[in-house]
């Protein structure tokens, strides 16, 4: 049995909050790069420059790329072999969220009460997720979520009669209606099959795909690069102000599910997708 202490998770989440929020990825910015070489609109063109510049400016600041930092959701892998010493691991990535989003002077957004709305002034509670597995490590991932798109989300129950058509139809659909609220270009997240949260919690895990990585089953990859064509010929745009560029990637992941149901979840996520990880 190893042994981790709720300090190395604690300083490990801190410096990931920060990190997240303040460097753009590379494969979102090389996939940025591309879509310039293909966007035929002016102003689609100066909106790609300018989340080009915005991420050099990030970087070199160490300021956050946008001044939603989001609500801290975290995936936690932990090896079956490793023993959590010092401390409870909830209050401990609460602990670094906390000291991160501090010392990182990264906006605090997330309110106690979804009614009564009083702000928790250190951006907790995060939004955990563990999965027991083999090994005697923690890996550790950590996505801000920005609330532009998290609002144009949503979930689709359909029937087992609608298939892949049915459900192309219900991710363009989603995607249209969420236009330039969402903050384009897009990562569109995708979870099909399992149940009602199963399949919200696969479309969240695709956002942590990497953007140019289409799924290894066949008919999924088609259906990625069918349905990320289509949306591109929207007219949506960067930042909704029209043009090619409005996803970036079409992650879908899926899932088991029951013999009456076809869920499909489309999380969309914005230009600032972020996400950290680290395995300690
Ligand atoms: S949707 Fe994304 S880019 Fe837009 S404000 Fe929110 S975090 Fe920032």
């Amino acid at each position: 049995m190893r042994e981790i202490t709720v300090d190395v998770i604690i300083k490990n989440i801190k410096e990931m909050c920060i990190e997240s929020n303040c460097y753009v990825s590379k494969d979102i910015l090389e996939s940025i790069r591309q879509y310039k070489q293909k966007e035929k609109s002016p102003i689609g063109m100066e909106i790609l420059t300018q989340i080009e510049q915005n991420a050099e400016i990030a970087k070199n600041k160490i300021m956050p790329m946008c001044q939603d930092t989001g609500m801290a959701v975290i995936f936690c892998e932990i090896g079956q072999d490793v023993h959590i010493v010092g401390g409870y691991i909830t209050d401990a990535i609460n602990e670094g969220v906390r000291q991160g989003y501090k010392e990182g002077y990264l906006r605090k957004s997330v309110v106690r009460d979804p009614f009564f709305r009083e702000n928790t002034k250190d951006n907790t509670p995060a939004i955990i997720y563990y999965d027991m597995v083999p090994g005697n490590d923690i890996k550790i991932t950590i996505a801000p979520k920005g609330f532009g798109s998290e609002n144009m989300s949503q979930v689709s129950m359909l029937k087992p009669a609608d298939g892949i058509d049915g459900a192309k139809k219900t991710i363009i659909d989603i995607v249209d209606s969420a236009g330039g609220n969402a903050c384009p270009p897009m990562i569109v997240g995708v979870g099909i099959g399992g149940t009602f949260e199963k399949a919200a919690f696969l479309a969240k895990k695709a956002l942590l795909r990497p953007v140019g990585v289409n799924s290894n089953i066949d008919y999924v990859k088609d259906m990625e690069i069918e349905l990320l064509d289509n949306i591109n010929k929207s007219g949506i745009g960067p930042g909704g102000l029209g043009g090619v560029t409005t996803a970036l990637a079409v992650n879908i992941e899926t899932y088991p599910t029951h013999i009456a149901g076809l869920p499909v979840a489309v999380n969309i996520s914005c230009h600032a997708t972020r996400h950290s990880t680290r395995v300690i």
